[in-house]
């Protein structure tokens, strides 16, 4: 599952790079309405039908279209909605496999979907709007943990949780970010720093939240949910993902509003030095009497 998951990421991110070289994009906030325009695809805005949907990818005779969802009143998201479908309209193999016959697609963009070629459009979007070097060099000047996800969301044009997403993918630091609906785990992504610590666990779908974090406190207020509350606290990284190690971990949570969702963004205060701890160990080891037959 989690293999799939970064195969499709890895697909997703050099097609993405290579759109966004093949057309010039230097600068951010990268406008996928802009871009798609520049490919003849007409695109408009769209009241959603059904509830869940964020976009449709069009197809008339030879021509394509993109309808966005304006349920969800944020520039970000439906920049995301765009570069989604524009995932579709790239990625090899995409149009026979969503299109099929059909001459329209009915999108969940949003990390929300489980399906293989709506994972990879999301990832899609998220490279194409937040490309590399442009977006790492970006978070060298953010600062750190939730405040450094926020400015990149507002220099980029793109939603909290698609910036934490990539934030995650992309920054040095040892980090994680969780999004929850209740006491539930909907995904976790942790930074690549925070994945080499030994013993950790990812953490899966639909797993409980820790009873004693920050997180479960607020989503026991829906309406702290609801109205994009914040808070914060403290928690220890064996809560929510095992390990060996005491750390202590920073919690900043935020509701996200209308999706009924919570981004937490965990960054543990200071992760002990592990080389030490492993020679000390093999030292002990050492000393251990060993008793022979
Ligand atoms: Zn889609």
């Amino acid at each position: 599952m989690n293999r799939d998951r970064d195969e499709s990421s890895w697909r997703a991110t050099l097609e993405a790079r290579k759109v966004v070289k093949e057309h010039g994009i230097t600068t951010l906030p990268v406008d996928p309405i802009a871009l798609a325009r520049s490919l003849n695809i007409e695109v408009m805005a769209k009241e959603a039908s059904t509830e869940g949907i964020s976009g449709m990818l069009l197809r008339v005779g030879n021509a394509f279209g993109i309808a966005y969802a304006t349920h969800i009143n944020n520039l970000g998201f439906q920049n995301f909605s765009v570069a989604h479908e524009l995932g579709h309209y790239f990625l090899p193999g995409h149009i026979d496999a969503v299109l099929g016959d059909c001459d329209l697609h009915e999108s969940h963009a949003g990390f929300r979907s489980n399906d293989r070629y709506e994972i990879e459009a999301d990832h899609f979007a998220a490279n194409l709007l937040m490309p590399t070097p442009l977006f790492t060099d970006a978070i060298d000047c953010a600062g750190e943990g939730f405040a450094a996800i926020e400015s990149l969301a507002e220099l980029c044009v793109t939603s909290l949780t698609a910036t934490a997403i990539r934030y995650t993918q992309c920054t040095r630091d040892a980090m994680a970010i969780i999004v929850s609906a209740g006491d539930r785990v909907n995904y976790c992504f942790m930074s690549d720093t925070l994945k080499e610590v030994e013993g950790l666990e990812w953490i899966r779908k639909g797993e409980a939240l820790p009873q004693d974090s920050a997180t479960f406190r607020f989503n026991r207020d829906p309406y702290r949910v609801e109205s994009a509350n914040r808070t914060a606290g403290t928690s220890n990284l064996q809560d929510w993902f095992g390990s060996r190690f005491n750390i202590e971990t920073t919690e900043e949570v935020i509701g996200l509003g209308s999706y009924g969702r919570t981004l937490t963004v965990l960054t543990p205060t200071d992760l002990p030095d592990f080389e030490e701890i492993q020679e000390e160990e093999e030292m002990m080891e050492s000393w251990k009497p060993r008793f022979r037959r």
